[in-house]
Protein backbone atom coordinates (compact mmCIF):
# COMPACT_ATOMS: atom_id res chain seq x y z
CA UNK A 1 0.00 0.00 0.00
CA UNK A 2 1.28 3.45 -0.70
CA UNK A 3 2.15 5.55 1.82
CA UNK A 4 -0.77 8.25 2.71
CA UNK A 5 0.28 11.41 1.49
CA UNK A 6 -1.03 14.52 3.33
CA UNK A 7 -3.33 16.61 1.26
CA UNK A 8 -1.66 19.67 -0.67
CA UNK A 9 -1.83 22.68 1.63
CA UNK A 10 -3.93 25.38 0.31
CA UNK A 11 -2.75 28.81 0.44
CA UNK A 12 -4.80 31.63 0.62
CA UNK A 13 -4.28 34.42 -1.81
CA UNK A 14 -1.47 37.03 -1.20
CA UNK A 15 -3.51 40.04 -0.28
CA UNK A 16 -2.70 43.50 1.53
CA UNK A 17 -5.91 44.28 3.18
CA UNK A 18 -8.33 41.39 2.24
CA UNK A 19 -8.89 42.40 -1.13
CA UNK A 20 -7.56 40.82 -4.45
CA UNK A 21 -4.43 43.01 -5.20
CA UNK A 22 -1.80 43.58 -6.97
CA UNK A 23 1.19 43.37 -5.23
CA UNK A 24 5.11 44.87 -5.63
CA UNK A 25 8.14 42.99 -4.57
CA UNK A 26 7.55 43.92 -0.44
CA UNK A 27 4.11 42.83 -0.59
CA UNK A 28 2.38 46.23 -1.04
CA UNK A 29 -0.65 46.89 -3.18
CA UNK A 30 -1.64 49.36 -6.11
CA UNK A 31 -4.31 50.93 -4.10
CA UNK A 32 -4.00 55.25 -4.93
CA UNK A 33 -3.61 56.80 -8.04
CA UNK A 34 -2.15 60.89 -7.73
CA UNK A 35 -2.93 62.24 -11.56
CA UNK A 36 -0.90 65.10 -12.08
CA UNK A 37 -2.97 67.45 -14.71
CA UNK A 38 -0.70 70.23 -15.31
CA UNK A 39 3.34 70.64 -14.18
CA UNK A 40 1.82 74.76 -14.06
CA UNK A 41 0.81 76.71 -11.18
CA UNK A 42 -0.11 80.26 -10.41
CA UNK A 43 1.59 79.72 -6.81
CA UNK A 44 5.07 80.09 -5.96
CA UNK A 45 5.25 78.41 -2.64
CA UNK A 46 8.45 78.86 -1.27
CA UNK A 47 8.96 74.89 -0.07
CA UNK A 48 7.76 74.05 -3.38
CA UNK A 49 8.43 75.85 -6.43
CA UNK A 50 9.83 79.58 -5.80
CA UNK A 51 9.85 82.01 -7.53
CA UNK A 52 13.73 82.28 -7.78
CA UNK A 53 13.65 79.08 -9.68
CA UNK A 54 10.29 79.17 -11.65
CA UNK A 55 10.43 82.02 -13.31
CA UNK A 56 8.83 84.22 -15.95
CA UNK A 57 11.12 81.98 -18.53
CA UNK A 58 10.64 79.07 -16.75
CA UNK A 59 9.89 76.08 -19.51
CA UNK A 60 7.24 74.50 -18.33
CA UNK A 61 5.24 71.25 -20.65
CA UNK A 62 4.47 72.10 -23.79
CA UNK A 63 0.52 71.68 -24.12
CA UNK A 64 1.16 69.08 -26.91
CA UNK A 65 3.32 66.61 -23.62
CA UNK A 66 0.53 66.99 -21.59
CA UNK A 67 -1.72 63.90 -21.44
CA UNK A 68 -4.99 64.56 -22.66
CA UNK A 69 -8.24 63.82 -20.25
CA UNK A 70 -9.08 60.99 -22.41
CA UNK A 71 -5.02 58.98 -22.21
CA UNK A 72 -5.55 60.25 -18.26
CA UNK A 73 -9.09 58.22 -18.42
CA UNK A 74 -7.69 55.22 -19.79
CA UNK A 75 -4.88 54.91 -17.65
CA UNK A 76 -7.16 55.52 -14.60
CA UNK A 77 -9.29 52.54 -16.04
CA UNK A 78 -6.68 49.86 -16.27
CA UNK A 79 -5.34 51.26 -13.04
CA UNK A 80 -8.63 50.34 -11.09
CA UNK A 81 -8.59 47.28 -13.21
CA UNK A 82 -5.36 46.35 -11.46
CA UNK A 83 -6.80 47.33 -8.11
CA UNK A 84 -7.09 51.29 -7.39
CA UNK A 85 -9.10 52.47 -5.30
CA UNK A 86 -8.41 56.17 -5.01
CA UNK A 87 -8.31 58.10 -7.67
CA UNK A 88 -6.82 61.98 -6.43
CA UNK A 89 -6.50 64.59 -9.13
CA UNK A 90 -3.74 67.18 -8.33
CA UNK A 91 -0.56 68.78 -10.14
CA UNK A 92 1.04 71.36 -10.30
CA UNK A 93 -2.62 73.33 -9.49
CA UNK A 94 -5.12 71.26 -11.22
CA UNK A 95 -7.66 74.23 -10.97
CA UNK A 96 -5.50 76.26 -13.54
CA UNK A 97 -6.55 73.55 -16.31
CA UNK A 98 -8.93 74.22 -18.16
CA UNK A 99 -12.12 72.45 -17.98
CA UNK A 100 -11.18 70.46 -15.62
CA UNK A 101 -14.87 68.82 -14.30
CA UNK A 102 -14.75 67.32 -17.60
CA UNK A 103 -11.82 65.11 -16.13
CA UNK A 104 -13.84 64.62 -13.15
CA UNK A 105 -17.04 63.39 -14.92
CA UNK A 106 -14.75 61.51 -17.11
CA UNK A 107 -13.25 59.67 -13.67
CA UNK A 108 -16.46 59.23 -12.03
CA UNK A 109 -17.92 57.34 -14.48
CA UNK A 110 -15.31 54.81 -14.04
CA UNK A 111 -15.31 51.76 -11.65
CA UNK A 112 -13.51 49.99 -9.35
CA UNK A 113 -12.89 45.71 -9.15
CA UNK A 114 -15.98 45.81 -7.39
CA UNK A 115 -17.86 47.80 -9.50
CA UNK A 116 -18.53 50.74 -7.12
CA UNK A 117 -17.07 54.63 -8.25
CA UNK A 118 -13.21 55.04 -7.32
CA UNK A 119 -12.82 57.71 -4.15
CA UNK A 120 -12.49 60.54 -6.24
CA UNK A 121 -10.71 63.52 -4.73
CA UNK A 122 -8.66 66.82 -5.83
CA UNK A 123 -5.31 68.58 -3.92
CA UNK A 124 -5.51 72.69 -4.63
CA UNK A 125 -4.37 75.11 -3.46
CA UNK A 126 -7.78 76.83 -3.08
CA UNK A 127 -7.76 80.17 -5.25
CA UNK A 128 -9.73 78.93 -8.13
CA UNK A 129 -12.24 76.86 -5.89
CA UNK A 130 -14.89 79.20 -5.31
CA UNK A 131 -16.59 79.02 -8.61
CA UNK A 132 -15.21 75.52 -9.32
CA UNK A 133 -16.18 73.95 -6.85
CA UNK A 134 -20.03 73.16 -7.60
CA UNK A 135 -19.20 72.28 -10.88
CA UNK A 136 -16.85 70.06 -9.76
CA UNK A 137 -18.97 68.59 -7.32
CA UNK A 138 -21.74 68.48 -10.17
CA UNK A 139 -19.40 66.54 -12.19
CA UNK A 140 -18.75 63.72 -9.40
CA UNK A 141 -15.81 65.01 -7.19
CA UNK A 142 -16.71 63.36 -3.76
CA UNK A 143 -14.52 65.31 -1.09
CA UNK A 144 -11.13 67.72 -1.60
CA UNK A 145 -7.80 68.74 0.37
CA UNK A 146 -7.11 72.21 0.15
CA UNK A 147 -3.55 73.45 0.68
CA UNK A 148 -3.38 76.31 3.15
CA UNK A 149 -0.04 76.82 5.18
CA UNK A 150 -1.53 79.70 7.35
CA UNK A 151 -4.45 82.19 8.56
CA UNK A 152 -2.39 84.68 8.98
CA UNK A 153 -2.52 87.07 5.36
CA UNK A 154 0.95 88.57 5.83
CA UNK A 155 2.31 85.06 6.45
CA UNK A 156 0.19 83.04 3.25
CA UNK A 157 1.06 85.65 1.10
CA UNK A 158 4.68 85.63 1.94
CA UNK A 159 4.30 81.49 1.34
CA UNK A 160 2.68 81.82 -1.73
CA UNK A 161 4.94 83.68 -3.34
CA UNK A 162 2.49 85.69 -5.09
CA UNK A 163 0.78 87.71 -2.40
CA UNK A 164 -2.42 85.89 -2.66
CA UNK A 165 -4.63 86.80 -0.31
CA UNK A 166 -5.93 84.04 2.38
CA UNK A 167 -9.61 85.64 2.10
CA UNK A 168 -9.90 83.79 -1.27
CA UNK A 169 -8.68 80.27 -0.71
CA UNK A 170 -11.65 80.85 2.62
CA UNK A 171 -13.65 81.85 0.38
CA UNK A 172 -13.14 78.49 -2.06
CA UNK A 173 -12.93 76.07 1.48
CA UNK A 174 -16.64 77.75 2.04
CA UNK A 175 -17.86 76.91 -1.59
CA UNK A 176 -16.80 73.59 -1.24
CA UNK A 177 -18.68 73.00 1.71
CA UNK A 178 -21.83 74.65 -0.03
CA UNK A 179 -21.21 72.27 -2.56
CA UNK A 180 -21.25 69.63 -0.51
CA UNK A 181 -17.51 68.23 -0.74
CA UNK A 182 -16.73 66.26 2.21
CA UNK A 183 -14.60 65.93 3.94
CA UNK A 184 -12.45 68.80 3.47
CA UNK A 185 -9.32 68.06 3.64
CA UNK A 186 -6.59 71.12 5.22
CA UNK A 187 -3.03 70.24 3.86
CA UNK A 188 -0.35 72.65 6.00
CA UNK A 189 3.03 72.48 5.17
CA UNK A 190 5.05 73.56 8.57
CA UNK A 191 8.20 75.40 8.05
CA UNK A 192 10.76 76.36 10.41
CA UNK A 193 11.05 80.16 10.83
CA UNK A 194 8.09 80.46 8.16
CA UNK A 195 4.81 79.33 9.71
CA UNK A 196 5.07 77.72 12.66
CA UNK A 197 3.51 80.21 14.69
CA UNK A 198 0.17 79.37 12.65
CA UNK A 199 -0.05 75.85 14.17
CA UNK A 200 -1.86 75.70 16.99
CA UNK A 201 -4.69 78.81 15.58
CA UNK A 202 -4.97 76.38 12.72
CA UNK A 203 -5.68 73.61 14.28
CA UNK A 204 -8.53 75.57 16.39
CA UNK A 205 -10.00 76.97 13.37
CA UNK A 206 -10.10 74.16 11.52
CA UNK A 207 -11.20 71.86 14.95
CA UNK A 208 -14.17 75.10 15.03
CA UNK A 209 -15.05 74.50 10.80
CA UNK A 210 -14.95 70.85 11.37
CA UNK A 211 -12.00 70.29 9.06
CA UNK A 212 -9.50 67.67 9.02
CA UNK A 213 -6.56 69.31 8.71
CA UNK A 214 -3.48 67.41 8.36
CA UNK A 215 0.10 68.77 9.17
CA UNK A 216 2.84 68.21 6.96
CA UNK A 217 6.96 68.29 7.31
CA UNK A 218 8.46 69.98 5.28
CA UNK A 219 10.03 67.26 2.85
CA UNK A 220 13.27 67.49 0.46
CA UNK A 221 11.22 66.61 -2.32
CA UNK A 222 12.89 67.95 -5.70
CA UNK A 223 16.08 69.48 -5.48
CA UNK A 224 15.43 73.43 -6.11
CA UNK A 225 14.12 74.35 -3.05
CA UNK A 226 17.03 74.48 -0.76
CA UNK A 227 15.95 72.23 1.69
CA UNK A 228 17.84 72.07 4.99
CA UNK A 229 16.73 69.56 7.58
CA UNK A 230 17.22 72.43 10.17
CA UNK A 231 14.32 73.90 8.56
CA UNK A 232 11.95 70.66 9.53
CA UNK A 233 9.39 71.10 12.26
CA UNK A 234 9.34 67.79 13.35
CA UNK A 235 5.76 66.01 13.96
CA UNK A 236 6.78 65.50 17.40
CA UNK A 237 7.08 69.70 17.69
CA UNK A 238 3.84 70.31 16.04
CA UNK A 239 1.59 67.76 18.07
CA UNK A 240 3.01 68.88 21.01
CA UNK A 241 2.80 72.60 20.42
CA UNK A 242 -1.35 71.66 19.82
CA UNK A 243 -1.37 69.49 22.89
CA UNK A 244 -0.05 72.14 25.00
CA UNK A 245 -3.31 74.14 23.75
CA UNK A 246 -5.97 70.75 23.00
CA UNK A 247 -5.25 68.19 24.47
CA UNK A 248 -4.73 65.23 22.04
CA UNK A 249 -5.48 61.03 22.15
CA UNK A 250 -3.57 59.15 19.45
CA UNK A 251 -6.23 57.43 16.89
CA UNK A 252 -6.04 54.30 15.17
CA UNK A 253 -5.31 54.18 11.25
CA UNK A 254 -8.87 54.87 9.34
CA UNK A 255 -7.06 52.08 7.22
CA UNK A 256 -3.41 50.02 5.76
CA UNK A 257 -1.79 52.49 4.11
CA UNK A 258 -2.75 55.56 5.43
CA UNK A 259 -0.16 58.36 5.08
CA UNK A 260 -1.17 60.64 8.52
CA UNK A 261 -0.25 59.57 11.92
CA UNK A 262 -4.18 60.27 13.35
CA UNK A 263 -4.90 62.29 16.57
CA UNK A 264 -8.32 62.81 18.46
CA UNK A 265 -8.82 66.17 20.80
CA UNK A 266 -9.50 64.00 23.61
CA UNK A 267 -12.94 66.14 24.48
CA UNK A 268 -14.06 64.41 21.21
CA UNK A 269 -14.00 67.93 19.83
CA UNK A 270 -12.15 66.01 15.99
CA UNK A 271 -8.82 64.96 14.98
CA UNK A 272 -5.86 66.05 13.25
CA UNK A 273 -2.86 63.90 11.08
CA UNK A 274 0.65 64.38 11.01
CA UNK A 275 2.06 63.44 7.90
CA UNK A 276 6.08 63.07 9.67
CA UNK A 277 7.76 61.89 6.37
CA UNK A 278 10.83 62.91 7.45
CA UNK A 279 11.32 62.04 10.98
CA UNK A 280 9.36 59.49 10.98
CA UNK A 281 9.39 57.83 7.15
CA UNK A 282 8.12 54.54 6.80
CA UNK A 283 7.26 52.78 3.08
CA UNK A 284 6.00 49.85 4.20
CA UNK A 285 2.66 50.17 3.45
CA UNK A 286 3.08 52.50 0.77
CA UNK A 287 0.08 51.52 -2.10
CA UNK A 288 0.72 55.43 -4.31
CA UNK A 289 1.78 55.18 -7.61
CA UNK A 290 2.07 58.78 -9.51
CA UNK A 291 0.75 59.44 -13.07
CA UNK A 292 3.04 63.08 -14.17
CA UNK A 293 1.42 65.01 -16.56
CA UNK A 294 3.35 64.30 -19.16
CA UNK A 295 2.17 60.48 -18.39
CA UNK A 296 5.41 59.09 -16.47
CA UNK A 297 4.50 56.36 -13.59
CA UNK A 298 6.54 57.22 -10.94
CA UNK A 299 6.14 54.23 -7.96
CA UNK A 300 7.50 56.72 -5.08
CA UNK A 301 7.90 60.53 -4.88
CA UNK A 302 11.39 60.16 -4.29
CA UNK A 303 12.35 58.61 -7.60
CA UNK A 304 14.21 59.98 -10.24
CA UNK A 305 13.12 58.46 -12.86
CA UNK A 306 9.32 57.27 -14.52
CA UNK A 307 8.55 55.37 -17.12
CA UNK A 308 6.83 56.48 -19.52
CA UNK A 309 3.20 55.34 -20.80
CA UNK A 310 2.56 58.54 -23.34
CA UNK A 311 4.92 57.18 -25.99
CA UNK A 312 2.85 53.67 -26.26
CA UNK A 313 -0.13 55.05 -26.05
CA UNK A 314 0.62 57.52 -28.42
CA UNK A 315 1.58 54.44 -30.66
CA UNK A 316 -1.74 52.93 -30.42
CA UNK A 317 -0.77 50.58 -27.75
CA UNK A 318 -3.66 48.05 -26.63
CA UNK A 319 -5.41 48.28 -22.51
CA UNK A 320 -3.70 44.75 -22.75
CA UNK A 321 -0.21 46.31 -23.39
CA UNK A 322 -0.52 49.37 -21.26
CA UNK A 323 -2.07 47.00 -18.66
CA UNK A 324 1.11 44.80 -18.63
CA UNK A 325 3.51 47.74 -18.23
CA UNK A 326 1.64 49.02 -15.35
CA UNK A 327 1.59 45.27 -13.73
CA UNK A 328 5.33 44.69 -14.51
CA UNK A 329 6.51 48.13 -13.02
CA UNK A 330 4.82 47.34 -9.85
CA UNK A 331 5.34 44.05 -9.70
CA UNK A 332 8.87 44.74 -9.66
CA UNK A 333 8.43 47.58 -7.66
CA UNK A 334 11.03 47.48 -4.70
CA UNK A 335 11.77 51.17 -3.77
CA UNK A 336 11.23 52.54 -0.18
CA UNK A 337 13.42 56.02 -0.82
CA UNK A 338 11.52 57.38 1.93
CA UNK A 339 13.09 55.58 4.23
CA UNK A 340 16.26 55.31 2.72
CA UNK A 341 16.52 58.63 1.42
CA UNK A 342 19.14 60.36 3.83
CA UNK A 343 21.85 57.84 3.41
CA UNK A 344 21.40 56.77 -0.03
CA UNK A 345 19.95 58.90 -2.38
CA UNK A 346 20.34 62.00 -1.88
CA UNK A 347 22.95 62.55 -4.62
CA UNK A 348 20.76 61.30 -6.88
CA UNK A 349 18.44 63.24 -9.24
CA UNK A 350 14.80 63.48 -8.17
CA UNK A 351 11.72 64.53 -9.84
CA UNK A 352 9.86 68.37 -8.42
CA UNK A 353 6.92 67.44 -6.25
CA UNK A 354 4.91 69.77 -8.09
CA UNK A 355 5.64 67.70 -11.73
CA UNK A 356 4.18 64.57 -9.83
CA UNK A 357 1.93 65.80 -7.06
CA UNK A 358 1.68 65.47 -3.91
N1 LIG B 1 -1.30 72.82 -6.18
C1 LIG B 1 -1.96 71.84 -5.37
C2 LIG B 1 -1.89 72.21 -3.91
O1 LIG B 1 -1.38 73.27 -3.60
O2 LIG B 1 -2.40 71.46 -3.09
C3 LIG B 1 -1.51 70.40 -5.59
C4 LIG B 1 -0.05 70.11 -5.76
S1 LIG B 1 0.95 70.43 -4.35
C5 LIG B 1 2.54 69.93 -4.95
C6 LIG B 1 0.46 69.14 -3.26
C7 LIG B 1 0.86 69.27 -1.82
O3 LIG B 1 2.25 69.14 -1.72
C8 LIG B 1 0.49 70.57 -1.16
O4 LIG B 1 -0.23 70.35 0.01
C9 LIG B 1 1.83 71.18 -0.86
O5 LIG B 1 1.77 71.99 0.27
C10 LIG B 1 2.69 69.96 -0.66
N2 LIG B 1 4.13 70.21 -0.80
C11 LIG B 1 4.78 70.78 -1.84
N3 LIG B 1 6.11 70.84 -1.58
C12 LIG B 1 6.30 70.29 -0.36
C13 LIG B 1 7.43 70.07 0.44
N4 LIG B 1 8.67 70.44 0.07
N5 LIG B 1 7.25 69.46 1.64
C14 LIG B 1 6.03 69.07 2.05
N6 LIG B 1 4.92 69.26 1.33
C15 LIG B 1 5.04 69.88 0.13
Amino acid sequence: MQPTTSPAVSHPPTTFDGRPALLDTRGRALRDLRISVTDRCNFRCTYCMPAEVFGRDYAFLPHSDVLTYEEITRLAGIALELGVRKLRVTGGEPLVRKSLPDLIAMLAGLRTTDGEGADLTLTTNGSALRPLARPLADAGLRRITVSLDSLDDATFRRMNGVDFPVSRVLEGIAAARDAGLAPIKVNMVVKRGENEDSVVPMARWARDEGLVLRFIEYMDVGTTNGWRLDDVVSAADIVAAIEADLPLEPAAPAYRGEVANRWRYRDGSGEIGVIASVTQPFCGDCTRARLSADGKLYTCLFSAFGTDLRGPIRSGAADGDLRTILERVWGARTDRYSELRTEATSHLPRVEMFAVGG
